[in-house]
């Protein structure tokens, strides 16, 4: 649905090509914007693509490698000079704290918005509100890393049966009501029972997004039965020793945690600069093991 999207923003590793940016993504969810990784020129990408940063209060950042970070201070320097006064709320490796300072400190750039910032351990709760929570999970890399899960919660609203709409006309707070389980009352006095005019809501969505990782069973009781996973894919089969040595995964073992993981849909990402031109061979050895696995693409927006 609509109300619950993720836009690929970049989708590249650590060497930059012409064909894809650093990582980073747009996670929007009724009508908020969460970022999740912010490389070098994710800001462009934003203009490129021509997304907002409308209500967008919260950044995760997986882990310090330059390709996951190194396009933040600039944007919340942007934020700085479009004035920004709403809080920015950023979760990350503690040691991002200083280095955003500093450069702040060094810039004589005196942010009029409050920064505040939360550093990742362990796995935790990061953010909740009534219909969402997003958890951080530790992966294994090189340096400390985070993976993060985007989950609604399960008391999601109702939905109003069409022939009860187009009949009585419920005016928009009624709605709003009747979707949390109220009762209607008509205007000839008669009670419509909550059960009569509505429908279960939708099966509570979510949405996983684990870069920069090793191969590592460890994370699918993190990431069970999410309707779609971001998962790295830096290397292929002919490589799969080098992807060990860097501690990065195959495209082919991506989908060997989407299949332990019981996943709807697997998107591969974080592709090495060497397949740049031609990802399908990719796309081949991680199908073989599960059938839904799509290559993300720079622009495009997934829908949950
Ligand atoms: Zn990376």
């Amino acid at each position: 649905m609509k109300d619950f999207t993720v836009s690929i923003l970049g989708n590249g590793s650590a060497v930059p090509t012409a064909f894809q940016n650093p990582s980073s993504q747009l996670v929007k969810y009724k009508g908020l914007r969460f970022l999740v990784d912010c490389g070098e020129g994710t800001q462009m990408q934003f203009i490129k693509y021509g997304f907002s940063y409308r209500n967008l209060s919260h950044i995760f950042i997986s882990h310090m490698h330059g390709d996951h970070y190194l396009g933040l201070a600039g944007l919340v320097s942007t934020f700085h000079l479009f004035r920004r006064e709403a809080p920015l709320h950023i979760y990350g490796p503690s040691p991002l704290e200083s280095i955003l300072q500093q450069q702040f400190q060094i810039s004589e750039t005196h942010l009029q918005f409050e920064l505040i910032f939360h550093p990742l351990k362990g796995d935790q709760q990061l953010y909740e509100d009534d219909y969402l929570q997003i958890l951080s999970f530790p992966l294994k890399h090189s340096v400390p890393t985070w993976g993060f899960r985007f989950q609604e919660k399960s008391d999601t609203d109702r939905r109003l049966k069409k022939e009860f709409v187009e009949e009585f006309k419920p005016k928009i707070e009624q709605m709003r009501k009747i979707k949390q389980g109220a009762d209607y009352i008509t205007p000839g006095g008669n009670v419509l029972k909550n059960k009569e005019i509505t429908a279960d809501g939708h099966p509570p969505r979510s949405f996983a997004y684990c870069s920069d990782t090793i191969y590592d069973e460890s994370i699918v009781a993190h990431i069970k039965g999410v309707d779609l996973l971001y998962h790295e894919a830096t290397f292929g089969n002919a490589t799969e020793e080098k992807a060990k040595d860097k501690m990065h995964a195959t495209a082919a073992q991506a989908a060997n945690i989407a299949k332990m993981a019981d996943v709807k849909r697997l998107l591969l990402g974080h592709f090495s600069a060497r397949f740049s031109k031609n990802l399908k061979h990719l796309l081949v050895e991680a199908q073989d093991i599960f059938p839904r696995s799509m290559i993300s693409e720079q622009g495009k927006t997934y829908e949950l």
